[in-house]
């Protein structure tokens, strides 16, 4: 074993793990194509929100400095606001929508301030489910940096129904998401064989060429995902809790497009890589979300495979006749027609337990 492996931390058979997969691409969690066609697909939305303003007024409470962005947006649990949602789901043939709290998530230093936030997120998503069980979904907040606290409130959020998996930002608290303080919380959703969902906080990837221009989100968002996800695979993290179901948002950044200069050039600059990205890359998953751009998503399907990817919408940012897109442009994209109906109608619901 090489030194820079050594200090990867990677035992023998973690090694032995990447090359059967390197070989055979069996990978831990399952290429979703090779479990069996399917008779009738689900149509999941993995990637949507749900917000109120009391929860957004508790985030500005403690510290968050704008939460316009996520403020009337149709995004609340109120009776009109879900009619006007459920109208768009049913329009797009959307049976159902997994909420994450995110990019509010409740990410503090002090302790206190994120277990309460966690507690009320996840609070208002058992609320929101029970209401409407046939419609949503939700994966857990969790009061990261605080790891027992994580553990805790995780416990208490799975316990509930329609609880389907955890949610965390992709630098929680200005830390990596590969950050080995979290292991802990990694190794009890891999225990629980369930998923992670990893979303944009709107940090600028603590960048003020992004944060003084104003492109949080036109621009910071996919590099959050792009930054997070080469952190994910500099660490082997996906290797290491083969369980744990990663869902990355945004087609993964900009990873379609950097795809081969990673494998190129991680080598000599980054040897810290246990395998090559491109094979860590296809050990997790990827949500559909690639504001209606065709030769995005036919980029992400033809470098990561169509089983990679899961449909997600970003609703409400996505509503009205771009959630239509959200959902149309999948068979609009000149996919091949087997491609298009995975990623519409299986594979979030295989990731899901839902089919
Ligand atoms: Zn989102």
């Amino acid at each position: 074993m090489s030194d820079d492996l050594k200090l990867s931390g990677f035992a023998r058979r973690d090694l032995l793990k990447a090359g059967a997969a390197a070989a055979g691409l069996a990978y831990a969690a399952g290429p979703l194509s090779a479990q069996g066609p399917a008779k009738k697909g689900n149509r999941i939305d993995i990637h949507a929100h749900v917000w109120t303003d009391e929860y957004l007024d508790m985030m500005e409470r403690f510290g968050v400095k704008d939460t316009s962005v996520q403020r009337k947006k149709g995004a609340g649990p109120e009776e009109a606001d879900m009619a006007k949602r459920f109208a768009q789901m049913d329009a797009a043939k959307v049976t159902k929508q997994i909420l994450s709290i995110c990019p509010q998530a409740p990410h503090f230093e002090d302790k206190n301030n994120a277990v309460a936030a966690a507690r009320a997120a996840n609070d208002l998503y058992a609320d929101v489910v029970r209401r409407w069980p046939a419609r949503f979904a939700a994966f857990a907040a969790l009061p990261l940096p605080h790891v027992d606290e994580s553990l805790k409130e995780l416990d208490r959020a799975m316990a509930q129904p329609g609880f389907v998996g955890a949610t965390i930002g992709t630098f929680p608290a200005g830390r990596s998401p590969a950050d080995p303080s979290f292991f802990p919380v990694y190794e009890e959703l891999n225990r629980r064989g369930t998923i992670l969902f990893i979303h944009p906080t709107g940090c600028n990837i603590y960048s003020p060429l992004i944060a003084e221009h104003h492109m949080t989100w036109m621009v910071g968002a996919p590099m959050e995902d792009t930054m997070s996800v080469l952190h994910l695979m500099e660490a082997g993290i996906a290797l290491k809790f083969p369980k744990m179901k990663i869902v990355n948002c945004h087609l993964g950044g900009a990873l379609p497009m950097l795809y081969q200069r990673f494998d190129n050039q991680y080598g000599w600059e980054d040897p810290r890589f246990p395998e090559k990205p491109s094979i860590a890359a296809k050990r997790m998953w990827y949500d559909s979300v690639g504001h209606g751009h065709p030769p995005a998503l036919r980029a992400a399907v033809d470098t990561l495979g169509a089983d990679r990817i899961v449909l997600g919408s970003d609703f409400p940012y996505e509503a009205g006749e771009l959630y239509k897109r959200a959902i149309g442009y999948i068979e609009q994209a000149g996919l091949k027609k087997e491609d298009a109906t995975q990623i519409l109608d299986f594979n979030a619901a295989r990731l899901l337990g839902m089919l």
